[in-house]
């Protein structure tokens, strides 16, 4: 592919965007980009490098910014908190890119407490909604969150992150969105495009085409407000580990899954881990943390069973009135006892009178309280990539993909498979098999990074796709996505030039090249 070709910033250029933002929100010091890029990726590449980043405080300064990247032909590429780490951080794809970062427009704009939901500006982290709702009276009012909790709301949801509440299953909370566009005009999706209209963030719609998830994992506009609908704190809140203790019983509890989420029992977004990828939580599971060679499966059934956690094991939880909620857990623990040696660990339900402190990460996790736990979790000196495909909440599907995945990690990086599955709705579930790297080791990386650009084209010619990617290996994630010729790519293509003829917004995100990039 020849569309990343580096772009070198002009002096005017810079010297325009100083203008509007003053020397110190405009970073240029190798020292200073550095600090401003994945970690997770041998650093002594420079492949995707950036030539500034540029921190605005108000929309009218992004609105300039675009203008004058427009008349330069500079490639921008925006990020939120740029903490998306393992998916090329805040790094552009194109090297040389100039890196819009909205650290510095994080406030939380709007709480309305009837409707339940927020305003935020795109920097605003989980932790700074978390905080506002608790300081300003509103600690009744709840977030789906990420697993940690220094992400932004808006940089997550624009990439099709997951949270894992009940307002976390399809991607429901995101509502409303500004939106500035290449030609630095100003665009409000949904009701928001009424003047004064009074149920921007209360309606997912407006009258015509539906624009909000056009900006998700695209490159048509830059985001500068979004509304999040928020969960009132429910009466009472019983999370759930469910454990699933042999391997060959993965089909069954996903079938059991299926129908508990069907009916509405199993709400939210429960994901469930294999031994592997719980060795980094579970002391009791010794030492193991990859790396050393392939684990014999006699081996890992020993860990499952004398851990207790089973070779996966499923966190979820029940929201709702406390008499729902007891009629929840015991269905659940009536369908999940189908499974032969199974349990289902249910320790304390929450009422708003006991609410915490919660001593369990995952506790924590579903009932929207943000912390930075799990990445504490990860030694230094290690990083991971993911390679995730949506798969149909079949238990035959998935036990599928899981052996797929298992053999092109023990063949490829000589490893045991570490995964995980986040059951993004009642009928699929989004597949993480996550590969760990030893930041130091540049052949390790670029196995590993070769190992996923193999499983995005063997598991696209089975049918599976890559929810997210990172930018390293999107543009063969899109290419698997070819139905008629890439009538998908043509059509997406045809919107960029038609809101971005310059090519200057994110060129190359998800695949998606402006005209004067494409080959
Ligand atoms: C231990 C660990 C656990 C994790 N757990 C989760 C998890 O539970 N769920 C999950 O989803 N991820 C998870 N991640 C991945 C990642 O850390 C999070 O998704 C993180 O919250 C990303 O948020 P961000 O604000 O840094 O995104 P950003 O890096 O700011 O944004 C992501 C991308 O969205 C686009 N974008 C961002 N802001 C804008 C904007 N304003 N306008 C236009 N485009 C924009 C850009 O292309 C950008 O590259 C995890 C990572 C680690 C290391």
């Amino acid at each position: 592919m020849t569309s990343a070709v580096p772009f070198e910033l002009p002096e005017a250029a810079l010297a325009r965007f100083r203008d509007i933002l003053g020397d110190d929100a405009v970073h240029v010091d190798e020292a200073q980009r550095d600090e401003y890029r994945d970690p997770y990726w041998y650093q002594p590449d420079r492949t995707y490098d950036s030539s500034a980043v540029l921190y605005p405080s108000s929309t009218e300064q992004v609105q300039e910014i675009v203008r004058v990247a427009g008349e330069y032909g500079v490639p921008l590429w925006t990020s939120s908190q740029g903490r998306n780490n393992g998916y090329g951080g805040p790094s552009g794809r194109v090297k040389g890119s100039v890196l819009i970062s909205f650290r510095r427009m994080n406030k939380v704009l709007e709480i309305n407490h009837d409707l339940a939901y927020a305003v935020v500006e795109p920097g605003a982290r989980w932790f700074d909604l978390y905080d506002a709702l608790q300081e300003s009276g509103n600690d009744d009012l709840l977030v789906s969150i990420t697993d940690i909790g220094w992400g932004s709301v808006i940089g997550n949801s624009l990439d099709n992150g997951i949270t894992y509440m009940p307002l976390g299953a399809d991607f429901m909370a995101p509502t409303g969105m500004e939106v500035v566009l290449a030609d630095g005009s100003l665009l409000r999706t949904g009701m928001g495009a009424m003047p004064g209209n009074k149920a921007w963030h209360t309606y997912k719609r407006g009258l015509g085409p539906t624009l909000d998830p056009l900006f998700t994992q695209s490159n048509f506009g830059i985001v500068t407000k979004m509304g999040f609908w928020l969960m009132p704190k429910p009466e009472a809140y019983a999370p759930l580990l469910m454990t699933i203790p042999r391997n060959d019983q993965l089909g069954q509890a996903v079938d059991i899954m299926r129908e508990l989420r069907l009916e509405g029992t199993l709400r939210g977004v429960p994901s469930f881990y294999n031994i592997v990828a719980m060795a980094w939580q579970f002391p009791e599971l010794g030492e193991y943390k990859g790396g050393k060679g392939i684990i014999p499966e006699e081996e890992l059934d020993r860990m499952a069973r004398d851990s207790g956690l089973g070779r996966w094991l499923m966190r979820g939880a029940s929201w709702g009135p406390a008499e729902v909620v007891e009629a929840q857990v015991k269905r659940i623990k009536e369908r999940w006892a189908e499974i032969e040696g199974s349990n289902v660990q249910h320790s304390t339900t929450y009422t708003r009178d006991n609410w915490g402190p919660f001593e369990l990460l995952p506790d924590k996790i579903q009932a929207g309280v943000p912390s930075m736990d799990m990445a504490n979790l990860v030694p230094e000196g290690i990083g991971h990539i993911g390679f995730s495909p949506v798969v149909p909440l079949l238990g035959s599907e998935v036990v599928k993909v899981e052996r797929m995945m298992s053999e092109f990690i023990e063949t490829r990086q000589n490893d045991n498979l570490s995964a995980g599955a986040l059951v993004i709705n009642d009928r699929s579930l989004v597949f993480v098999c996550n590969m760990n790297l030893v930041l130091d080791d540049e052949a390790q990386v670029k196995r590993s990074f070769d190992t996923v650009r193999e499983m995005v084209k063997a598991f696209g010619a089975e049918g599976y796709g890559e929810y997210r990617a990172h930018i390293d290996f999107q543009d063969d994630a899109a290419e698997q996505y070819s139905f008629g010729d890439h009538a998908y790519r043509r059509f997406v293509e045809k919107i960029k030039d038609a809101v971005d003829p310059q090519g200057i917004l994110s060129p190359g995100r998800h695949g998606i090249w402006p005209a004067n990039r494409r080959p």
